[in-house]
């Protein structure tokens, strides 16, 4: 079985980003339209000669009740089903917003036999890195919440290095 990477959390962390740099290459669709389905998107990446596919979650529509409940619930399972390792993603930028709490306690109680990073993505200034304290709320994760910039590719290295000793 191939190892895989599934980036999971609520619309507009930057989860297409982090999937189109962790593939190399422009493989996910990025539409910012409300009501438009997105559908769960395969890339493959490599990292120190290791080779894996990256899941791209997020197949609910935007702006319908779905995004909550059932869409959680359904991305959730399908990427704990299918991930070698699951990437929890929040927004720095953002703050903590009540559906990362949802996306949680659904990977809690789903979650629990897979290796699941909690990463704080848009971490493109010091102020924002140091904004990741309210995030342990969430009780997630394993170790300490990894902080990325997912447009400029920081961190992204060390993220890959605790992912891969996984496969
Ligand atoms: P998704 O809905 O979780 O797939 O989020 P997207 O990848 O579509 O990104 C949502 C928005 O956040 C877009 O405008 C991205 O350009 C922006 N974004 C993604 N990653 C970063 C980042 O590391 N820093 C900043 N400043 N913006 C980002
Ligand atoms: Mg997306």
């Amino acid at each position: 079985m191939t190892n895989t990477i599934a980036i999971v959390g609520r619309p507009n962390v930057g989860k297409s980003t982090l999937f189109n740099r962790l593939v190399g290459e422009r493989k996910a669709i990025m539409d910012n339209q409300s009501g438009v389905t997105r559908d769960r998107h395969y890339g493959y990446g490599d990292w120190t000669g290791k080779y894996f596919t990256v899941i791209d979650t997020g197949g609910y529509v935007v702006g319908s009740d779905d995004v909550f409940e059932e869409g959680i619930r359904r991305q959730v399972k399908l990427a704990i089903d299918e991930a070698t390792v699951v990437l929890f993603l929040v927004d720095l930028d953002a703050g903590l917003h009540p559906l990362d709490e949802e996306f949680a306690e659904v990977l809690r109680r789903y979650g629990n036999k897979k290796p699941i990073y909690l990463v704080g993505n848009k971490a493109d200034s010091a102020q924002r890195v140091q904004s990741v304290g309210e995030f342990y709320s969430l009780g997630i994760g394993i170790g300490d919440i990894f902080t990325i910039s997912s447009q400029t590719g920081s961190g992204t290295g060390d993220l890959l290095d605790a992912v891969v000793s996984h496969f």
